[in-house]
């Protein structure tokens, strides 16, 4: 397993774009003592023990050498009655990757003897699990621990802990050993299975603990997680090579690394078994699962093909990237039976030149192509997609042309964003010459044109039959079951309770810009 060296050296300079440099005036830190790696520093009165900090320039660096994966993971025994008797309560910000992250957290806690809280003022340890994709996901983290300062000001005995994407920044370390120091620990995306050992060394020494991996580690198999509900999410690979220029996500969850074929199959299998309705098979970018193999000629298609046999309802994966979605995938994903007609497949932008700046690796013609192939493969399918706009330097004239691929692909839904830099990406070096106005306006074209073509297409499904997986009841009516279909489509239907958890075959009499309404017919076969 791969071992962190600790690195005493603070930070002085914040690099990037923002200007974080009133969180690196370190000069009346204190060396308190060093041994095994570990350097505890005194900082503005509070002890800071750290183990590893963060570093862009090992998180960027992708080495050769070949990930490992463990089977052995344990509680350390001393560890395995510690949370007896305690409650604790994690906040997520963020992805399915971060969700994902705190079923596992969730999993070590219990198994550690804690229970969870919904009640924040009840619980004796606080996880922020947080996502750095964005500049106002980070706001949000920093005014929530404002709040907690309040909390534990009247419960000294709370621990409070920051992990998750935000954790493997430079710069949000350093402002939190700075401005927030009555946190306990703060841990990365890469060592969460060492969270019982940090909490113990937190607990015991009363520092701030900080250990951030910035080289992802091995593969550990065996870690508990806590899955709740029909539905579950599976990783099948971590990090992402892609380094998009706007995007963080490489610096923070390392190189890509494929979980095992036979590792997957058999968690999904095993979920099946507990009576789980729909997986999501999770990535940063799956298309690209298995291209770290180097004993094995196995694809994400291979994955889908293995996934089909599967007894299990409904197969999800998110996300992919346009460059590396193969003709081996289309030809699997057009089997159907239990592969989810939905892909989601951001383009972020229809301009070719913009494309390039971003370094998506991909043209508005290529893209186009591969929908084409799609839409010719998999008649039904439903697309959807991420767009990005004002980058840097984007003219009216690209923006156009991001607009007129949206029409041309006709997505049901799209997530929309204004571009925001990121601290330490090569795009937040660029000259951000798009006022914010025309940022803004710009959106609200883009927002009006999906709004526009997911009506219609929701008004093309009236009178068609779709097959939901009832989640709940709805929202806004408590007489009203909601869902999703297979497309991902939210279905709101009247029904009992007792639905909640089955499939049910609906009749669409009535359409929404974002839902659609109907009513069930017959219960639907639960496995195809
Ligand atoms: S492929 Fe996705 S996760 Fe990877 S760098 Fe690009 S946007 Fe980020």
């Amino acid at each position: 397993m791969m071992k962190e060296n600790s690195s005493p050296n603070l930070k002085f300079g914040p690099g990037g774009s923002k200007d974080y440099s009133q969180y690196f005036n370190f000069s009346d830190a204190k060396v308190i003592s060093e041994e095994e790696g570990k350097t505890t520093y005194r900082i503005k009165g509070r002890n800071i023990q750290i183990n590893s900090q963060p570093d862009y320039k090992e998180g960027k660096r992708r080495g050769k050498e070949d990930i490992e994966v463990h089977y052995g993971f344990e509680i350390p025994e001393e560890m395995r009655d510690f949370g007896k008797d305690k409650l604790y309560h994690i906040t997520t910000y963020g992805c399915q990757m971060n969700e994902h992250d705190t079923e596992t957290m969730k999993g070590l806690l219990e198994q550690m003897g804690y229970h969870s809280t919904e009640d924040r003022n009840e619980a004796d340890l606080i996880l922020l699990n947080t996502c750095a994709i964005r500049e106002n996901a980070e706001d949000k983290v920093f005014g929530e621990l404002g709040h907690l300062k309040t909390l534990k000001l009247e419960k000294p005995g709370l621990m409070l802990g920051v992990c998750g994407c935000m954790s493997q920044e430079e710069g949000v370390v350093n402002r939190i050993m700075m401005k927030h120091s009555f946190v306990d620990m703060i841990f990365g995306t890469h060592n969460i299975h060492r969270l019982p050992q940090l909490i113990q060394e937190a607990v015991f020494s009363k520092e701030l603990v900080v250990e951030v991996w910035s080289k992802e580690g091995d593969i550990i198999e065996n870690l508990p997680k806590k899955r709740e509900g029909m539905r579950a999410w599976v990783n099948i690979m971590y990090g992402c090579d892609k380094f998009c220029t706007y995007c963080i996500v490489p610096f923070t969850r390392g190189k890509e690394r494929s979980r095992r074929p036979e590792d997957v199959i058999a968690e999904v299998r095993e979920l099946a078994r507990q009576g789980f309705k729909e997986i999501t098979l999770l990535g940063q970018n799956v298309n690209a699962y298995g291209k770290d193999f180097s004993d094995l000629e196995y694809t994400f298609g291979d994955l889908m093909d293995d996934m089909r046999r599967i007894d299990i309802p409904r197969i999800r994966f998110m996300t992919s990237h346009p460059r590396d979605f193969d003709d081996r995938l289309i030809e699997v994903l057009a089997k159907g039976g239990n592969l989810s007609e939905h892909i989601h497949l951001p383009v972020q932008s229809g301009s070719t030149a913009v494309l390039k700046k971003m370094s998506r690796k991909y043209t508005r013609e290529a893209y186009l192509e591969l929908v084409s192939k799609i839409k010719a493969s998999i008649p039904n399918a439903v697309l959807t997609s991420d767009i990005i706009v004002g980058f840097p330097g984007e003219t009216e004239e690209q923006f156009e042309e991001t607009l007129s691929l949206v029409r041309e692909v006709g997505y049901d839904m799209a997530y929309t964003f204004i571009y925001s830099p990121r601290e330490g990406t090569p795009a937040a070096g660029m000259e951000d010459n798009v006022p914010m106005a025309v940022k803004s306006e710009r959106l609200q074209r883009l927002n009006d044109l999906i709004k526009e073509l997911s009506r219609k297409n929701n008004d093309s499904m009236l009178g068609q039959m779709v097959e939901v997986l009832v989640e709940g009841e709805s929202k806004n009516n408590a007489h009203m079951l909601s869902g999703r279909s297979s497309a991902n489509k939210l279905v709101h239907f009247e029904g009992p309770q007792e639905w909640i958890g089955s499939f049910r075959k609906v009749r669409i009499t009535d359409t929404k810009t974002w839902y659609i309404k109907g009513d069930c017919v017959a219960e639907a076969a639960a496995v195809h």
